[in-house]
C-alpha cells in the first residue's frame, strides 16, 4: 500500500485476488519461500512516455502513453491498449495485473500486460486519430514484438486504431509480423476476434448456468451496459441463445426497449457513424432514453452483463439489481463491480462470473490469432468460434474444480483466481528468483 498508495484501482484488484488465493498460498509453502506474491504485484516493467502529435488546426498536442509489462512467466506479454481520458498508471496496472491471471486461465501461453493513453478520441477526425496512433507507436515499437509483447485493442482501440498502429510498426521495424492482435482480416487478423469477448462472455455464462443451475439463457431478460465492441457481441449471442436483451448504454445514458434491443440499429449508430445511444430512442418506437448511465441497473432483469467500464456497478446499483430479481451477473468489462457490489451478489446468492474468467474470450482469440500468424494460415470462423467455446467451457470447469479443491465449492471468483494464479506461481518458482 505504501508503494502504490495513489493507485486505488490497482489496490482494489490486488486485494480481491489476495483474499481469494489465501487457501492456495497456504497449501503451497514454496510460494512464500520464493517471494511469489511480492513479485506478482510488482510489474516487471512500467513504461511511460510522451506522445506528441499535431491536430487538424496545426496545434501540437501532448498526451501520456503507458505500457505495463506485468508478468512474462508463462509467455510473451499480452494485453490491450486503452485510449480514454480516465487512463492513469493505476488503471493500466490494475488491468495488467488482472490480465496475468486471465491469460493464464485461457490455457494459452501468454504473459500479462496492458497499455494505453489519456488521449480522448471523442470528436477527433480520422486524420487526428491516425497521427496520434502513429506518434504512440513510434515510441511503443521499441518495447514490443511477436516474441516479446503483443498488444491488442480495448476501450476506444478497435479495428481502425489497430490498423494505424500496425502500419506504423511495420514501417519503422521493416518487419511483417504478428506484433499486434485484433488486426483486419486482410492483413493477418483472425475471424471471430471482433466477436470473441462478447460471444465468449455468453458461452461462459451459459456453461456456468448449465453446470450450477441446470438453466440457460432461453427466455431470460438480460440487461447489458455499454454499446461498444463487447456489449454489441454479447447482445448478439445472448439473443441467439434465446434471451431478450432490453438495454444498451454509453457514458451519457441508457436506452430501455421492452420489445428487445434491435442490434441492427445499435450497430448502425455505434459502428456506422460513432453516434450516441440516445439516437436509438428517436429511431425505435416504444424505446425510452434516460440520461445517466447508472440508471441501467434499475431495469428489472434475470441476468446482468456489465460491458462498459470499471466500477460501473456500485453497492447501490447491485442492491437495485438484486431487489428486482437479478440472479446472474457475469462481467464483460474489466472489474465493473465495486467490492460492495460483489459483497451484495454474494449475500444474495447471485451466480457471479468475474471478469478475468468471463471476458477472457477476447484475449483467447488474440492468442489464436498469434498461432495463425506463426503458422501463416487462417482458420475458418467456425473453427475459431468452436475453439473459443471450448476455452470458455474449460474456464468454467477449471474454476469450479479449483474452487472445490480449496473448499469453496461453486465459487467462480475464488476458483478463477486460484486456477489462474497457480499456473503462474508454479512457473515463477520453476524459473527461479527474477
Ligand atoms: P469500446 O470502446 O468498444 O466500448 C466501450 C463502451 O463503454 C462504450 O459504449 C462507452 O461509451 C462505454 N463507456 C466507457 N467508459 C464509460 C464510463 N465511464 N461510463 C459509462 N460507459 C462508459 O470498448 P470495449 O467494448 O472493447 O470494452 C468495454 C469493456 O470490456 C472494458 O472494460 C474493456 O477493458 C473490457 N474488455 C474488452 C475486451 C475486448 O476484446 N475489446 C476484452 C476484455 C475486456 P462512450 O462511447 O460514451 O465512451
Amino acid at each position: 500500500e505504501g508503494r502504490d498508495g495513489g493507485q486505488p484501482e490497482f489496490l482494489q484488484a490486488v486485494r480481491e485476488v489476495f483474499e481469494s488465493i489465501e487457501p492456495v498460498v497456504e497449501a503451497h509453502p514454496e510460494y512464500e519461500k520464493n517471494g511469489v506474491l511480492e513479485r506478482l504485484i510488482e510489474p516487471e516493467r512500467v513504461i511511460k512516455f510522451r506522445v506528441a502529435w499535431v491536430d487538424d488546426e496545426g496545434r501540437v498536442q501532448v498526451n501520456r502513453g503507458y505500457r505495463v509489462q506485468f508478468n512474462s512467466a508463462i509467455g510473451p506479454y499480452k494485453g490491450g491498449l486503452r485510449f480514454h481520458p480516465t487512463v492513469t498508471e493505476s488503471v493500466v496496472k490494475f488491468l495488467g495485473f488482472e490480465q496475468v491471471l486471465k491469460n493464464s486461465l485461457t490455457g494459452l501461453p501468454m504473459g500479462g500486460a496492458k497499455g494505453g493513453s489519456d488521449f480522448d478520441p471523442r470528436g477527433r477526425s480520422d486524420g487526428e486519430v491516425m497521427r496520434f496512433c502513429q506518434a504512440f507507436m513510434t515510441e511503443l515499437q521499441r518495447h514490443i514484438g511477436q516474441f516479446t509483447d503483443v498488444p491488442a485493442g480495448d476501450i476506444n482501440v478497435g479495428g481502425r486504431e489497430i490498423g494505424y498502429l500496425f502500419g506504423q510498426y511495420k514501417r519503422i521495424r521493416n518487419e511483417y509480423s504478428g506484433a499486434l492482435s485484433g488486426k483486419g482480416l486482410d492483413y493477418g487478423g483472425s475471424l471471430a476476434r471482433t466477436e470473441a469477448t462478447g460471444y465468449g462472455l455468453c458461452y461462459y455464462t451459459q456453461a456456468a448456468l448449465n453446470t450450477l443451475r441446470n438453466d440457460s439463457f432461453e427466455g431470460k431478460t438480460v440487461v447489458v451496459s455499454g454499446s461498444g465492441n463487447v456489449a454489441i457481441f454479447a447482445t448478439e449471442k445472448a439473443q441467439e441463445l434465446g434471451a431478450k436483451v432490453v438495454t444498451a448504454s454509453d457514458s451519457d445514458g441508457y436506452v430501455y426497449d421492452p420489445e428487445g434491443i434491435r442490434l441492427d440499429v445499435v450497430k448502425d449508430i455505434k459502428l456506422g457513424h460513432r453516434g450516441r445511444i440516445r439516437e436509438y430512442a428517436d429511431r425505435v418506437p416504444g424505446a425510452e432514453y434516460h440520461e445517466g448511465s447508472k440508471g441501467v441497473w434499475t431495469v428489472p432483469c434475470d441476468i446482468a452483463l456489465p460491458c462498459a467500464t470499471q466500477n460501473e456497478v456500485d453497492g447501490e446499483s447491485a442492491e437495485a439489481l438484486v431487489g428486482n430479481g437479478c440472479k446472474v451477473v457475469c462481467e464483460g468489462a474489466n472489474m465493473p463491480s465495486t467490492p460492495e457490489a460483489i459483497a451484495t451478489y454474494q449475500r444474495a446468492g447471485v451466480l457471479y462470473g468475474p471478469a478475468k474468467a468471463a471476458n477472457a474470450g477476447g484475449v483467447a482469440v488474440s492468442g489464436l490469432e498469434m498461432s495463425q500468424n506463426s503458422y501463416r494460415l487462417s482458420w475458418t470462423f467456425e473453427e475459431v468460434d468452436g475453439k473459443l467455446k471450448n476455452i470458455m467451457e474449460s474456464i468454467v470447469a477449471n474454476s469450479l474444480a479449483a474452487a472445490k479443491e480449496y473448499g469453496h465449492e461453486g465459487d467462480l471468483m475464488l476458483g478463477a483466481n486460484a486456477a489462474g494464479f497457480a499456473k503462474v506461481a508454479n512457473a515463477m518458482v520453476a524459473q527461479g528468483v527474477c
